[in-house]
């Protein structure tokens, strides 16, 4: 996990703070999308609320990782694997009805709308509903 969070902040072109690197070891870690409750509940201690905001923030802006905001304002956070430039928001994302886990799907598992003469599309938010294979 250390190497991988190196390599996409390299790719990012991100210095290796502690608290990027913790975090991002902490995202890749975990199979879910986490809350940010989640995430500061497994960095270690010693990083203030502050600290981990702004690098949440710095990593949501430069597309490290990207936002699926769920209903009730719950929002959850996870690494962006896609390489290519328009992919941030451009797969889909399977929410489990029993235990609330959020799991990005592949880009090729979700055919995107045809879009009407002269609209662009910047993103689209797809949520599909189950179960996970924990739960099932
Ligand atoms: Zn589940
Ligand atoms: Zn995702």
């Amino acid at each position: 996990m250390q190497e991988e969070a190196f390599v996409l902040l390299g790719n990012k072109n991100l210095s290796r703070t502690p608290c990027r690197v913790e975090m991002l070891k902490v995202l890749l870690d975990s199979g879910s999308a986490l809350s940010d409750a989640e995430i500061r509940s497994k960095l270690p201690q010693h990083f203030d609320r502050t600290t981990i905001y702004r690098t949440l923030r710095s990593f949501l802006e430069q597309d490290v990782i990207h936002s699926i905001a769920l209903e009730g304002g719950d929002v959850r956070y996870a690494v962006t694997r896609h390489k290519d430039q328009n992919s941030r928001q451009f797969h889909a994302h399977f929410f489990c009805d029993s235990c609330s886990g959020v799991y990005c799907l592949s880009r090729a598992s979700f055919v995107p709308p045809e879009m009407p003469d002269g609209f662009v599309a910047s993103g689209y938010d797809v949520l599909v509903n189950g179960k996970c294979r924990n739960c099932n």
